[in-house]
């Protein structure tokens, strides 16, 4: 007879307290039953199992026994083959006690991973010592350090699967268990392992997985960890291997880097919550787009949607600039085609779904508007005031302004609760942050929509309030002002870039102004320019820098200079001259600059106007201010965000630096208030 256990924990069936008991309980009756010949593993509803379960994380209930590796041990010490019947997926946990089975068989649609090293960690459940057992180091440590997923067809092929099973899964999966009893008992994991057979030859695909590493996943230490623990299966017995992978998992769960990725993956759930929606309030439906401007943002935002199999509507004012906008979509779906991560079929699809035209009067059908054309209060203001005439009833109306005031937009409408900021970033059909600005009369149902829009875009939508820059952006200022500073009094820009990314930023500030474009914030700097102090330190380096008409790499020319077709920034002795004579002009003794200096003056900057964002109420969480800088700048997951990296230094450390630089500049330091209380009070942002 085959004994049934069944995995029962919606909606994952992750490995809780309650299933553990539940499956050693039934481990040990089909274990005990002399009826029983084998055991058949599987999971109910849609999957096998996502791993632990994230409510119990960080619970005590997590630690109580069994733990999901007690249960590895009886399944791997069974002298019943027990198999497992994966359909769905089988991540983390449930691939690792699947691991632990004898067998494995799969429905065809299943998914198969290791994915904890994006959360810092390694798989501590036997992971990295039994799947280079079972499909050899190559595609082990594919699995084990991308933590991506493969599917089964793929699994069947490195031997992870040892059938595919179309039709009634757990009916083949039984009838499997009985074919394999009792003659074709394999022998126990351990010995079936070839000895050091995998040992031999591996040492350059070790050596390739870490320059692999360093270069990808920079700065972390997970993916190096992953790897050791490959390599030491290869060096141990089974049991060895076990010790070994514990203790690397233990290091890295108190570690800070896994901290900081927990944090970011809680974040990015909490993001979603509107802490004062009432209960009741409905999304409205959206089943008809309009995205008006088809420049780069506009085309972006428009590929979000066709991507999301929602019909959108471009509208431009020149013929000459509709075409240049449905080029560049077609282009770009043409890019991801030739690099085989699209069908011509869905481009060809997508293309349908994207409608270009001159006639602002076809917005009157859609449901949600975005407006995208030029950064400029008069062009926003007369396209919603337009807009007003022609949405029809319900219509939500968005504006993907940068910085600008959506309160002053939403005030020239008859129908201001229906406006909203939707700001995607660019590009905009690859970045996955989208920030939602709340105006002051935004209603309730059309704030849960834009979320909602924003959730179908596969993107994470996080709320902010109305005020210059929004949460990203204002932040961005000051850490861009620091950045300027610091050439004026003796660095360079690729010194300043080489420090935050060994800090670990995805770019440094300077490469990210000539990517984006000096000129767009020289605009900004022009507007606000009649409300700065002249007592008030600034820095002249990026305004005459867009003054000699270069405005980074679209011009070749910026903080850098570029060769034709490469983006590859070169140092220019122009800019450096140009830094020295706003110094000079600014009566600054130009000295040498440590990197610490660097990290704290940008980080430090962020930190304070995002305790001020907080505690204004523009940011509803110190969380969302971190997701917006991991999501949207480039800001490294594995430091968990500006905040979560403050709360880590400390605050009353941070508060205490700022103080150092506030002696220099008494305008630009003052410290927030919040962090002089939460300093004050051994309290953090993030609670
Ligand atoms: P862009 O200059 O590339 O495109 C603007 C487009 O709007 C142009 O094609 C123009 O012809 C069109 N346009 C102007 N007036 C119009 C009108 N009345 N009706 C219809 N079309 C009109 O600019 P962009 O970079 O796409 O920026 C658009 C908006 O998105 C701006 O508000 C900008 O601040 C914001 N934004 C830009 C970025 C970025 O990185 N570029 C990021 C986030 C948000």
């Amino acid at each position: 007879m085959v004994a049934v256990i069944r995995l029962d924990n919606p909606p994952v069936n992750g490995f809780s307290h309650r299933v553990r008991v539940q499956v050693g309980r039934e481990l040990d009756a089909a274990l005990g039953d002399s009826a029983v010949g084998a055991i058949v593993l599987v999971g109910a509803g849609k999957m096998f199992s996502g791993g632990a379960d994230i409510r119990e994380f960080n619970t005590p209930a997590a630690l109580e026994k069994p733990t999901l590796r007690d249960l590895i041990a009886t399944i791997d010490g069974s002298p019943k083959p027990v198999v497992a019947a994966i359909h769905g997926s089988a991540f983390g946990g449930g691939l690792e006690i699947a691991l632990a089975c004898r067998y494995r068989v799969a429905s065809p649609d299943a998914k198969l991973a290791l994915p904890e090293v994006k959360l810092g960690l390694l798989p501590g459940a036997g992971g990295t010592q039994r799947l280079p057992r079972v499909v050899g180091v190559e595609e082990a440590l594919a699995m084990i350090v991308s933590g991506d997923p493969v599917g089964a067809r793929k699994a069947k092929e490195i031997g992870l699967v040892d059938e595919l099973i179309e039709g009634d899964l757990l009916e083949g999966a039984k009838e499997f268990a009985k074919h394999v009893v009792p003659a074709q008992v394999r022998t126990q994991l351990d010995s079936r392992l070839r000895g050091n057979d995998i040992a031999r030859g591996n040492d350059a695909l070790f050596e390739a997985a870490r320059a692999e590493a360093a270069r990808t996943k920079r700065g972390q230490v997970a993916p190096l960890e992953c790897i050791a623990c490959v390599e030491a299966a290869t060096r141990l017995p089974l049991a060895e291997g076990l010790k070994f992978e514990r203790e690397r998992f233990e290091k890295l769960m108190m570690g800070e880097q896994s901290k900081a990725l927990r944090h970011i993956f809680f974040a990015e759930r909490e993001a979603a919550k509107v802490a004062d929606l009432p209960p009741d309030t409905k999304a409205r439906r959206v089943e008809r787009v309009a995205v008006i401007g088809a420049g780069t943002m506009g085309g972006g935002i428009s590929m979000s949607f066709a991507n999301a199999d929602i019909p959108v509507t471009m509208i431009e004012t020149k013929e000459a600039a509709l075409e240049r906008g449905l080029a560049t979509v077609r282009k770009n779906y043409a890019a991801t085609v030739s690099k085989g991560k699209l069908t011509q079929l869905a481009m060809d699809t997508r293309l349908e779904l994207i409608r270009g035209t001159l006639d602002l009067n076809e917005a009157g059908t859609a449901d949600l508007v975005i407006e995208a054309v030029f950064e400029e209060m008069d062009v926003k203001k007369d396209v919603f005031r337009r807009l007003d005439a022609i949405a029809k009833n319900g219509a939500i109306l968005a504006t993907n302004t940068s910085r600008l005031d959506v309160d002053e937009i939403a005030a020239v409408t008859r129908r201001p609760r229906d406006v909203i900021g939707m700001h995607f970033f660019s590009p905009a059909n690859v970045m996955r942050l989208l920030e939602v600005v709340r105006a002051g009369k935004t209603a309730p149902d059309v704030l849960a929509t834009a979320m909602q829009a924003g959730r179908r875009l596969g993107k994470i939508p996080v709320l902010a309030r109305v005020c210059e820059g929004f949460i990203g952006n204002r932040m961005l200022s000051h850490y861009l002002r620091e950045a300027n500073f610091l050439l004026e009094e003796g660095a360079t820009p690729q010194q300043v870039d080489r420090a935050l990314t060994q800090f670990g930023l995805a770019m440094g500030p300077f490469a990210v102004c000539d990517l984006a474009g000096l000129d767009i914030g020289w605009e900004a700097r022009k507007r606000l320019a009649p409300t700065r102090s002249k007592d008030v330190r600034y820095s002249c380096i990026p305004d005459r820098i867009c003054e000699m008409g270069r405005f980074g790499q679209k011009t070749g020319r910026g903080y850098y200079r570029y060769e034709a077709g490469s983006r590859a920034p070169i140092p220019d002795p122009e800019i450096e001259a140009l830094i020295v004579d706003c110094a000079s002009e600014a009566r600054i003794v130009r000295r040498q600059i440590g990197n610490d200096e660097i990290v704290d003056r940008t980080m430090l900057a962020l930190v304070n106007e995002g305790a001020r964002i907080l505690e204004e109420g523009i940011a509803q969480r110190a969380s969302d201010i971190d997701v917006i800088y991991v999501y949207g700048y480039g800001f490294p997951a594995w430091r968990g965000g500006p905040m979560w990296w403050a709360d880590s230094r400390g605050l009353d450390k941070v508060l205490a630096r700022i103080r150092e630089f506030e002696d220099m500049d008494r305008v630009h330091w003052k410290p927030a208030p919040l962090l002089e209380r939460l300093a004050r009070e051994g309290g953090r942002f993030n609670p």
